[in-house]
């Protein structure tokens, strides 16, 4: 429920809970944050999270670097406790004993940055800030502007002027300052950040607010209750698929289990497997060239939430997937549409960068990454209604017919 210290992801240096904000003072680089339940005499109580009533994230409190906020009828309360699907045509048909697919676009803004941002704000709230802003194309800013307008905080959102109008739309319909800026993402997030040294606003920017990966490692707590805990645990370990760009997804899971394995409530981790598209995969890149350093590409995907050419968690990201003994694996656009209408079939309606992850599984299955005896699970981390275009683009058009029956019936029997 509180901090008791950072450390560098890169250098090791630790730093108390009031000497850094941010990044790492000596080489910029992300910090962990170590809860303070981790150095408390007694632990946290898995029976009083067992039996919490409080259906989101909230009942990891303790778990977690700040307090419940709060706000109990609002979005922010309603964060996190997605569901988990077992979709039995989907299992068969890709030949697996077991499948589980948690469908994050449950979250109030449609996506898993809800996490995420839900404790940013609850950390802004605990050290009473009064602004907060972020640079973002789509689904943090959103996020961030539903879980600010959740409690009343005024958001500044930065983005940029190329960004896709239905994302815009969403920040705009939730309140927030948005402005549009002349220039790329990282223009953006580079503006953000002296906004915030001038003008003392609190920033949320990916790889650059600590607190981030601590929301999205709620994750990690919900995929240990709704599904290693059911699990036999002779079998093999759950295999996750995770869609990733700048990498703070899959690195704040990665922190998850970690605590769960500090807390000694798993034995061992799960296996994380990072998916990026073929034309934005610098951390995927590195790692299949066994390599500690990101080089920077021109990333260029539909799956606009995994587009990052520079990752801002690249480090971490790589680590994550070493010490799970994952992999990362790469899938063409082509691959990423075509898992839109299979995921389709089951229910499931996710934006291309979710769609990225169900690929990866496709693929790795079928160049035989991936035992198929071994549990999987699927993080889907955004909604369909996200980005309407991909979905139209990847199941045909409709046909049109003239409103009598003889048109209905040769349209449907030919
Ligand atoms: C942000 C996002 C991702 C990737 O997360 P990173 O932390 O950038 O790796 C994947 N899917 C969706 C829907 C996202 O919004
Ligand atoms: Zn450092």
């Amino acid at each position: 429920m509180g901090i008791a210290y950072f450390t560098c992801s890169i250098c090791g240096s630790t730093y108390s809970s009031n000497e850094v904000q941010y990044t790492c003072p000596r080489d910029g680089a992300n910090l962990d944050v170590h809860c303070d339940f981790e150095t408390a005499d007694t632990k946290p109580s898995m029976k009083s999270i067992l039996f919490s009533s409080e259906q989101s994230i909230w009942r990891y409190a303790p778990l977690l670097p700040a307090p419940d906020p709060g706000y109990a009828g609002t979005p922010l309360h309603q964060v996190g406790m997605t569901p988990v699907y077992h979709p039995e045509n989907l299992r068969q048909q890709l030949g697996l004993q077991q499948l589980w697919i948690k469908d994050e676009s449950r979250n109030p803004s449609a996506s898993f940055k809800d996490r995420a941002s839900a404790v940013v704000v609850a950390r802004a709230l605990q050290t009473k800030e009064k602004v907060i802003i972020a640079a973002s194309t789509g689904n943090a800013g959103a996020a961030m502007a539903c879980m600010a307008a959740s409690v009343g905080m005024h958001a500044i959102i930065l983005a940029p002027r190329t960004a896709p109008p239905a994302k815009i739309a969403q920040l705009l319909v939730f309140g927030a300052q948005v402005i549009l800026v002349d220039g790329n993402y990282d223009q953006a997030f580079d503006l953000s950040i002296a906004a915030s040294q001038t003008f003392g606003w609190y920033n949320r920017n990916t790889g650059y607010n600590p607190f981030t990966a601590e929301g999205k490692k709620t994750a990690a707590f919900e995929i240990w209750e709704q599904v290693l805990r059911k699990l036999n645990p002779a079998a093999p370990p759950l295999n996750i698929y995770i869609p990733v760009g700048d990498g703070n997804i899959i690195s704040g899971v990665y922190k998850g289990f970690q605590d769960l394995l500090s807390l000694g409530w798993i034995n061992r981790l799960p296996r994380l497997i990072g998916v990026q598209a073929e034309g934005s995969a610098a951390i995927a890149n590195a790692f299949l060239a066994g390599k500690d350093t990101i080089e920077p590409v021109n990333a260029e995907t539909i799956a606009d939430s995994i587009s990052v050419n520079l990752p801002r968690d690249g480090f971490r990201a790589l680590r994550a997937v070493r010490e799970t003994h994952g992999t990362y694996i790469k899938v063409s656009d082509e691959e990423i549409l075509q898992s839109i209408p299979t995921l389709g079939k089951a229910g499931i309606f996710v934006e291309p960068a979710a769609a990225a992850a169900y690929a990866g599984l496709t693929k790795a299955l079928k160049i035989r990454q991936q035992d198929p005896a071994a549990p999987v699970l699927v993080l889907c981390t955004g909604s369909g209604l996200k980005d309407i275009n991909a979905a139209i683009r990847s199941v045909p058009a409709a046909p049109v017919i003239e409103p009598t029956i003889q048109a209905l019936k040769k349209v449907i029997y030919g």
